[in-house]
Formats: structure tokens, sequence, C-alpha cells
């Protein structure tokens, strides 16, 4: 825990260094207020290497990291000074980048990366770069990352366990462009519902085991758990306290392909130091893991997106999610930097990083098994 003097604004974590398996490294992110403004402090634990506590000038509050609000086609920058800007803003986190590579050198492609992050900062970790100027990666390429609420904590004393989920598909589609999903869904044999809320009552119901649940749809952000809602019908306040039966004794993957699906909050009105949001509250009800959006995904990405994910995790039908995610995100990853005043370098990064904007939350080696397809 921070020493003494700071206070932890987050909710309470366990111990990162509880026993965990070889190759599983954690990393702590947690918000602390000094007299020098907003920080985070990093503590890294892995079976070879520690990251003692650490939080330096250089970890003050981020003001404009999140990827959310750099990518964004009415609201958002240049994509060339979004990839500009993350990658000088990594470079200064000394001692988070010593101990990636020790851990890159001592694992290889084995590490898996744990990031339990509690703070409201909207680091994009998926889009940290680790390495020298011209010789380097993304993390979220480089590391099977996963993300960790404090959902999974109570749930999940070992993230290192592994089950696989096989199964049935259920999913809903909204209207427009999203239909172009329909396709994948019927080579999935996938039961398709009209609403959302039809989709949430089939997931109360009684019935066999799940591989996949998805949905295809609007997300509209808020810092307000009644206001974050999917297709403008369903906010995490109603997730919250809602109970999925079969979602619960079956498992499954829940992939929300809806603008920033995979953002959390801390509720104001509440004001209860809890993280809230789909991933949580799916996890919560029962999901293996859970993938969704860091932002504004845009429309033929997102539908590129279920599309390679369905070729990964067919192709190797046992194989960990977290490592599908990530070798989607190493075909799409970018570590050539573009100029500052490219237009046309600018625009040939957007699926770099639509890619990279897609988080997973779940344990690191976690499977899920599709339904054999018609082709
Ligand atoms: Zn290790």
């Amino acid at each position: 825990m921070p020493p003494e003097g700071f206070v932890g604004l987050g909710p309470t974590l366990v111990d990162a260094d509880a026993a965990h398996p070889a190759g599983i490294a954690i990393l702590d992110v947690i918000a602390i207020q000094t007299e020098d403004g907003q920080h985070f402090g990093l503590r890294g634990n892995c079976c070879c290497s520690t990251l003692p506590w650490t939080a330096p000038p250089q970890q003050r509050r981020p003001n404009k990291v999140n990827v959310g609000d750099l990518i964004d086609k009415d609201r958002g920058e240049s994509p060339a000074h979004a990839y500009l800007r993350l990658k000088n803003w990594s470079r200064t986190k000394k001692e988070l980048q010593r101990w990636l590579r020790d851990l890159r050198t001592n694992h290889g492609d084995g590490l898996a990366l744990i990031v339990r992050d509690t703070t409201d900062y909207g680091i994009p970790w998926e889009l940290f770069w680790l390495g020298e100027d011209d010789d380097g990666d993304w993390l979220g390429s480089l590391v099977t990352l996963t993300r960790w609420v404090a959902t999974c904590h109570d749930q999940e004393p070992s993230p290192g366990g592994a089950a696989t989920a096989s199964g049935e598909v259920v999913a809903y589609i909204a209207g427009g462009a999203m239909q172009a999903d329909l396709a994948v869904m019927e080579d999935l044999g996938a039961s398709v519902t009209t609403t959302l809320w039809e989709l949430l009552e089939v997931l109360d119901e009684p019935g066999p085991p799940l591989s996949m649940v998805y949905t295809a749809c609007h997300g509209t952000f808020r810092d307000k758990s009644i206001e974050f809602v999917l297709d403008d019908t369903v906010s995490v306040a109603d997730l919250d306290s809602i109970g999925l039966k079969r979602l619960a004794a079956g498992g499954g993957l829940v992939f929300v392909n809806a603008c920033h699906s995979g953002r959390l909050i801390y509720d104001d009105d509440y004001n209860d130091a809890t993280q809230r949001g789909f991933a949580d509250a799916l996890l919560r009800a029962g999901a293996h893991g859970f993938i969704g959006a860091l932002g504004r995904v845009g429309e033929g990405q997102a539908r590129r997106y279920l599309r390679d994910l369905v070729e990964r995790l067919r192709s190797r039908p046992l194989a960990p999610v977290a490592e599908a995610i990530r070798d989607i995100r190493r075909a799409y990853s970018v570590t050539t930097a573009p100029r500052s005043n490219d237009a046309d370098a600018a625009r040939a990064l957007l699926p770099f990083f639509y890619t990279f904007m897609y988080a997973y939350y779940g344990r690191p080696y976690d499977a899920t098994t599709l339904p054999v397809g018609k082709q």
C-alpha cells in the first residue's frame, strides 16, 4: 500500500505480494493526493522481479492521455498527435519501463500482465509505449495484458486459474450499419434478440452454457451510472442491480461492441469509492471475461474487430482469449512514429487506435471455444 502520508483514493486493493503463478505479473495503479497534487502510484509484482512503490513527479495525474478523448471524430485531435503524445508520455515512466523490460526478458511471450488500475485518470495501458526511441512497441502488443476490476479481486483469488467457456452464442444487434454483424452471428448459430432488454431476459432464464454473449449497439458515456447507457436503454445502474442466472451458471465471454463500453467510472452521486461500469457489472453477474471499448470506435472498424476476434478464437479454440486479443493488436500495431503534420499518416493510424481501444477484463488464461461455423 502507499507509504504513510499518502491517501489512496480508490477502493482497497488485495495484497499484490500474495502468491500467484510464475509468468503472471500484477501492476497496481493507485490514485494518491500529495502536497504536490494528484499522482498515480505504481507497484508491481512478478515471480522474478518487483516494482517497489513509486510515485515521482513524472507520475502526476496526466491531463490528456485518455484515448477516448484523443481519438474522437468530433472532439478528438489528430491521431498523429495522439500517437506522439502517448509515446512521449510513456517514456518518462522510467521505473515502470525498467520493470516491464525485465519481465519481458524473463518471460518472453509467456508473460501475462494484469493491470489493476483503480484511478479515474483514464490511462490507456494498452497504449503504453515500451522501449527506446526507435526500438520498442506498445504494451498491448508486446504482452498479454488484462485489466482487473475490484469485483474480480473478491471472486477470483487465483488469477492464474484457467477455464474454458463453450456452448451457445446469444446476441443483440442494433439497427443500421451494425446489422452487418448478423452474418457473423448466423455463422455462429447465435440466438439473436430484438432488444437489449430481451437479451438480458434470455441471460436470466435457465439454459445451456454459453461461449459468448455479443452486443452491437450505441454507447453513451457519462460519469453517472444512471446516464452511462447502452442502446439508449440499459444503464450501468440497471446492470448493477440485476441477476443473470444463465450467465452465472454458464460463464461465457461477454463482448459489448459499443462506444465507451469498456470504461469505468466513479459515480460522484454515490461518492462511495467504488469503480463501476459494464465490465464490472457483467463480470460480477458471471461473465468469464469482458471485452469493451475505451472510446468511440468507427463503425467499419467495429465490424472488422468482431470478424478478427471470431477468426482468432476459432483458429485456436483452447488458447486464452487475452492472447487472441494481443495477437490482433500485434497485427495492427504501428511502431514507426508519424510526423506530427502528416495528415495521410494520421488517417492511416485509425485502425491501430481502434484496435487498441478494445480492452479485456478478466483472467489471462481463460479460453472461449466458439461453435463450429457453417464454413
Ligand atoms: Zn516473473
